[in-house]
């Protein structure tokens, strides 16, 4: 089988998506399809969708999409936004800049917030830019920064936006490389569409994004934007009947339920804590080899850990040389980091030893 596919035995796989795979979720994964209209998928739906809310921290409606994050991105915009309506993108990297992309293709105005990659967004300047223009109707705003490994303000960002008028714009975040792994509290913060990726956090393979949306989000949806697959009324009358309104990806709710028993086991604050303590550890092995990361060390990520490169080193082939000699693969950077940088992931089903398997080989690797 591994022949037949390709695949690397023993890859120690270490980039920020997709992540490694617990036996449970793969012993899961496998078992023999069922119809998805039938009662045992109804009862798939339910308990899934409860534990992603309660992983989310949120009693807002949890939509299950059969797509990838940016699918679930796709969906946020699609039905909040109409063409010409103003938008505030705050943007500290590649997927800021994604998301703002997808706004523009569906027509919205655009007020930029921009910051250097590396930086987190600063939540005064949230405000300010709100303040001098009523018209807002959404923030876009990314929580972890996959391709610089920071972790914005999310909290303070969140109190920014909700303090600025009465009627506050809504706070549409991007959680596809935190959620799961560090503390997120979609009520509590009053977020109003969460977006996430089952490839990150979750612990099983690509093809699911979750997106929680608030009664406020459900309030403002736009009605002249042109969508079907991914229309939220759609999926809120299947979801009421536990259902999804089209062939969603019956085997990776299996791993859905295998992973969200394991989260239930510790709790999700014990994998917040393990995350804290996984990413400390990388971050101080990056220091002994002499390494900086491309984080500002305040908003250093506990899911990924950007490392900028030692000035001669040829990225691509020392990551061709840790894959080779030691079956361990991280990822390059994106945009204006390619070639200047590396990624390690340490975000899902985190085997310590396996973390420290892929430092070693990192530290031996640069010599
Ligand atoms: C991975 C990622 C995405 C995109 O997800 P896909 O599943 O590749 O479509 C979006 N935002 C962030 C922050 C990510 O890390």
């Amino acid at each position: 089988m591994a022949e037949i596919l390709n695949v690397t035995p023993d890859l120690n796989l270490r980039v920020p998506g997709p992540t490694p795979l617990p036996p449970e979720v793969r012993a899961a994964l496998a078992q023999p399809m069922i119809g998805h209209r039938s009662a045992a998928f109804r009862e798939l739906h339910r308990e899934v969708t409860r534990g992603v809310a309660e992983v989310l921290r949120t009693a807002n409606d949890t939509l299950i999409l059969t797509a990838s994050g940016t699918g679930g991105m796709e969906a946020a915009i699609a039905n909040t936004l109409a063409p010409g309506d103003v938008v505030l993108s705050v943007s500290i990297g590649n997927f800021g800049q994604r998301f703002r992309a997808i706004a523009e293709a569906y027509g919205a105005k655009i007020i930029t917030l921009d910051y250097p990659w590396g930086a987190a967004a600063e939540p005064d300047d949230v405000a300010a830019a709100l303040s001098t223009r009523g018209d807002v109707k959404a923030v876009l705003v990314t929580h972890n920064e996959t391709s610089t490994g920071v972790t914005n303000p999310l909290e303070a960002i969140a109190h920014a936006v909700k303090s600025t008028r009465p009627d506050p714009p809504l706070l549409i975040v991007d959680a596809v490389s935190s959620a799961a792994c560090v503390p997120l509290e979609t009520d509590a913060w009053g977020l109003d569409v969460v977006v996430t990726g089952s490839q990150k956090g979750w612990m099983i393979p690509p093809g699911l994004a979750f997106v929680a949306v608030s009664p406020a989000a459900w309030a403002a949806l736009s009605a002249d934007t042109p969508r079907f697959y991914f229309d939220f009324k759609a999926a809120r009358r299947s979801l009421v009947a536990d259902q999804t309104p089209w062939t969603p990806a019956v085997n990776l709710f299996y791993g859905l339920v295998a992973a969200l028993r394991l989260i239930r086991r510790t709790g999700i604050e014990e994998r917040w804590r393990q995350h804290a303590r996984v990413a400390a550890h990388v971050r101080s092995r990056v220091g002994e080899m002499g390494l900086e990361l491309v984080a500002d060390p305040r908003f250093a990520s506990d899911t990924v850990s950007a490392v900028r490169a030692p000035a001669d080193l040829d990225v691509d082939n020392f990551r061709r040389r840790l894959l080779d000699e030691h079956g361990v693969l991280v990822a390059g950077g994106q945009g204006p980091l390619r070639g200047a940088i590396f990624r390690v992931g340490h975000m899902g089903y985190l085997v310590e030893d396996e973390i420290d398997a892929a430092l070693d080989a990192i530290a031996r690797t640069l010599g």
